[in-house]
């Protein structure tokens, strides 16, 4: 048996990333940017108001409270050049341009509109009495209190407070400049970085390319269409659980199918998928059995490591070369493959698409009850459930730990690493792998 972090390190320097290509940003999502994005343009493009509320010059505003000529409203999307002069306020909605003249913006909630009430510190006075004060209502065919305005006398708003200059504006460039870094080559592209580039107006990225990874099953046991089961049959489950393995990883999946054991069966699936992907993935067939055949095609088409890995679930391994595709021959065992996948294949193939975390998310945490094994030589990952409760992740069994329990591994949220030797006491520390975050 070789140790878990050789057969890791095997693995990995035989993935190289792949090449870079230029994909539109709605495809680019958990790849990886190929060369550094830099901003072209400004963003925002203009000042503009971070809050519903009034455009008002700041000066006006003192003392408070103060009262100030509504002259129109501005929503986002509309503009203005006429300057706004001192006296006047302008209602303007989030995102609309600060008009020239003003310097400051009042949130709507610290103002009282008065129609037709003119007068106060910077009111003229002049207006004359507004009548009631929802005298509008019902004039104007449903036109609200906030888009109204523009009649004879015109309204007029009081400011509770008084603000400072730039008061909930945002400034034109405040988030990127023209020219400024937005993302190193590197960067995984993640919701946010897509958002980001969408904000600038890029169509396209390059990134290195997603992995297509073809997956195929192997055993002349297996069945994949519905309908009751012939003696010793058995469905397939690992080619779903693969290809979805694949699509959480971020690259994509491509369904080679199922094939017999017989070595021309296989030989021609795994030719497809070499010829078509940039790797695959098999199971079944890599253990001492007398048809495991995977073994022996694989031996007759590529470079083919075979390894016995200290560890358990998953201790066979095929890994190698065949026409420069990386081909990995996991374990049949329905656990053992998907620990396996998340052991190698998963690593490896984040290498290939430009990733340098490879290690996914682990932590430390504590057993909420016994985790008990045998010495054996191996490092076990047992399937645990895992949450994070008063500042700590607790462990706890997620159910059968035999390698053909996919109920179990369908319960958990982690694997708990247990190194040679008895398991860990409640209460003792234990590494943990969050799967699926
Ligand atoms: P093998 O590695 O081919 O000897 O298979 C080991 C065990 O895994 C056997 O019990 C197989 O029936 C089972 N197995 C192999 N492939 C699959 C599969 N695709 N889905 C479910 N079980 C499988
Ligand atoms: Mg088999």
């Amino acid at each position: 048996m070789i140790p878990l972090e050789e057969a890791q390190e095997f693995v990995l320097s035989r993935c190289s990333p792949l090449e870079s290509v230029e994909l539109p940003i709605s495809d680019a999502l958990m790849l990886v940017t190929a060369e550094r994005v830099t901003a072209t343009e400004q963003v925002p493009a203009f000042d503009n108001t971070a809050m519903d509320g009034y455009a008002v010059r700041a000066a006006d505003t003192h003392p408070a409270p103060s009262r100030l000529r509504v002259v129109g409203t501005l929503a986002a999307g509309e503009s203005t050049d006429v300057p706004l002069e001192s006296g006047q306020a302008m209602r303007i909605m989030t995102g609309a341009p600060i008009p020239p003249g003003a310097d400051a913006v009042v949130m709507v909630e610290r103002t009282r509109e008065i129609a037709g009430g003119g007068g106060g510190v910077a009111g003229g006075g002049d207006e004359g009495a507004g009548g009631e004060e929802d005298g509008g209502d019902g004039v104007g065919g449903g036109e609200s209190e906030i888009a109204g305005g523009g009649d004879a006398g015109g309204d007029w708003v009081e400011l509770e407070v008084s603000v400072p200059p730039g008061n909930h504006l945002r400034r034109a460039g405040e988030d990127l400049q023209p020219g400024q870094v937005l993302f190193e080559a590197g960067c995984t592209l993640r919701p946010a970085h897509i958002g980001a580039l969408a904000g600038l107006g890029l169509a396209t990225v390059r990134v290195t390319k997603r992995a297509r990874v073809g997956v195929m099953s192997t055993g002349d046991e297996l069945v994949d269409v519905p309908g009751p089961l012939a003696p010793g049959q058995v469905r397939d489950a690992n080619r779903s659980s693969l290809l979805s393995l694949v699509a959480v990883a971020g690259a994509e999946p491509v369904d080679l199918g199922l094939a017999r054991d017989d070595a021309d069966s296989i030989r021609a699936m795994i030719s497809r998928g070499v010829e078509t992907c940039d790797a695959v993935v098999t199971s079944g067939g890599v253990s001492m059995g007398t048809y495991d055949l995977v073994k022996m095609v694989l031996d007759e088409m590529g470079e083919m490591a075979w390894m016995q890995v200290a560890i358990r679930p998953a201790k066979p391994l095929a890994f190698g070369l065949v026409e420069g595709v990386p081909v990995f021959g996991l374990p049949g065992n329905t656990v053992s493959c998907m620990v396996s996948f998340e052991l190698f294949a998963r690593p490896a193939l984040w290498k290939m698409m430009g990733r340098s975390d490879l290690d996914g998310q682990r932590v430390t945490a504590v057993a909420s009850e016994p985790l008990r094994r045998r010495a054996d030589g191996k490092v076990h990952f047992a399937r645990v459930l895992w949450r994070y409760c008063e500042g700590r992740y607790e462990v706890r069994s997620a159910g059968g730990q035999g390698s053909h329990q996919l109920s179990a591994m369908a319960a958990a949220n982690g694997l708990a690493v247990l190194p040679d030797g008895e398991g860990v006491d409640a209460g003792e520390q234990v590494e943990l792998i969050c799967l699926h975050s």
